[in-house]
């Protein structure tokens, strides 16, 4: 018999387990993958971005549709602590532009290792390659879980608590396969459906090879997207850096709107993407510079007029959007012409059509209905000892090291409550 069994060696779960076992608790960490922490150890592109110095309330802006519920979990353990806590596993950090926290090393491998070492110098028995199957539970009581491995076939696990720590669907081969939230599903839980959040998004009538090769993987910044819907009306914007892909787009802009649009796209809403590519200019301003550039370049073809304006990746799209003749001698643009590619410039437009799915998802929209959980203990208002940490629950957040520190301070209050509930 456990005092505690921690489901999932995640972000979450490998915190849960440090606090609980340094009190002494005899804890229970089953992790389903050969490793644990697979998918920290790839986070902020193998660099780990861990956290956010911004204060709370600023913080709170970037977090979930019900940053109140975690007011509890930021007040026992936010950034500050965080960063001390890893101080004292011996890991230094950095910051960076935007308050953003990284290993000092630049590894996200550090992070992991700071983790696993110190779990391995406690008292926590970690069982890797086992899947727990169900939750045992009796009369609105967790006693325990069920779980399967290679080695060790089918097994009971007795426990007087359980913390759920298994993760949402993003990224499977990490282990984040949706487990958690079916666990949770089965014990009665309501399931806030999930969808893939900060993900880059299909667009229609975009096809790679007729704009031409060269456009995938290239990246432009300074660019301003918009996501309207099909009245015209603006939901969400963003300035900054994109990058064209096979489907669609994707970089940082584009993940961070995805996820204000997650919802309304899986409810099948039309919506559009919109990019100016020439923030700095105003239209009118533009149209100047476009009518000099032509009048000055008469003799030279629209290709290389566009070169004023356009690196030659951009040009491919912009033919390929307004299906002018690049071929076009500058002098015999006519003024419909040359609004088409303003319009282009200023307002390149492309349908949603979709996202890239959780295979490239870095967060799981929706999950464990945060109704149903005590913010305070983070332990089931339905069954009594069953506590959950981490994106398994219906909390996800913007990039910047917010879904780290989400992870990290629901897994130290759930274990918390663990401890001093025994
Ligand atoms: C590519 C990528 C980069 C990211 N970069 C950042 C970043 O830089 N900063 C940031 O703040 N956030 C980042 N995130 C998001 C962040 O990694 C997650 O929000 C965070 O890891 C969630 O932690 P978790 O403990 O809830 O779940 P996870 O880390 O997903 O861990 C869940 C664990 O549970 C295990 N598990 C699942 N089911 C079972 C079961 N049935 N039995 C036993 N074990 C099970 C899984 O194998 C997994 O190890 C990134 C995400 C991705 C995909």
């Amino acid at each position: 018999m456990y005092d505690l069994i921690i489901i999932g060696a995640g972000a979450s779960g490998l915190i849960s387990a440090i606090v609980a076992s340094s009190s002494g608790e005899k804890v229970l960490l089953i992790e389903k993958m050969s490793q644990a922490g697979r998918k920290l150890r790839i986070t902020g592109k193998g660099r780990c971005n861990l956290t956010n110095t911004l204060p709370l309330k600023e913080f709170l802006k970037h977090c979930g549709s019900e940053p109140r519920f975690l007011y509890p979990a930021f007040n026992l353990f936010f950034s500050k602590e965080l960063i001390n806590f890893f101080e004292q596993l011996g890991l230094k950090t950095v910051e960076e532009r935007g308050g953003r926290i990284f290993p000092q090393s630049g590894k996200a491998q550090d992070v992991f290792l700071a983790l696993i070492n110190e779990i391995e110098d406690s008292s926590c028995q970690v069982l890797k390659d086992t899947q727990v199957t169900s939750l045992m539970i009796e009369n609105n009581r967790i006693v325990g879980v069920k779980a399967q491995s290679r080695t060790k076939g089918n097994k009971e696990y007795l426990a007087k608590k359980v913390i759920l720590a298994a993760g949402g669907e993003s990224y499977p081969l990490t282990g984040s396969q949706g487990d958690g939230i079916r666990l949770a599903k089965a014990a009665g839980h309501n399931i806030i459906p999930t969808l893939p959040s900060l993900v880059g998004l299909k667009l229609k009538d975009y096809n790679q090879e007729r704009i031409h090769p060269s456009i995938v993987g290239f990246g432009v910044r300074n660019v301003k997207a918009t996501i309207s819907l099909e009245s015209g009306k603006k939901i969400a914007e963003e300035f900054g850096e994109l990058t064209f892909r096979e489907n669609g787009v994707e970089g940082p802009i584009i993940i961070t709107l995805s996820r204000q649009i997650a919802r309304l796209l899986s409810q099948g809403e039309r919506l559009f993407l919109n990019i100016d590519f020439k923030t700095a200019l105003s239209e009118q301003e533009l149209d100047e510079k476009l009518l000099s550039e032509l009048n000055i370049r008469g003799k030279e073809d629209l290709r290389s007029v566009l070169r004023a304006f356009l690196p030659h990746e951009l040009i491919y799209l912009a033919i390929y959007q307004t299906a002018l003749d690049p071929r076009k001698k500058a002098s015999f643009v006519t003024s419909q012409e040359r609004k088409e590619i303003l319009a282009f410039l200023k307002h390149c437009q492309f349908e949603i059509i979709g996202d890239f799915g959780y295979e490239q998802a870095i967060v799981t929209q929706g999950g464990v209905d945060l109704k149903e959980i005590n913010p305070k203990t983070l332990e089931s208002k339905l069954i009594k000892g069953l506590h959950f940490a981490g994106e398994v629950m219906d909390l996800d957040a913007d990039t910047g090291g917010f879904n780290l520190q989400i992870a990290f301070s629901t897994g130290y209050l759930a274990a918390q409550n663990a401890e001093k509930e025994d």
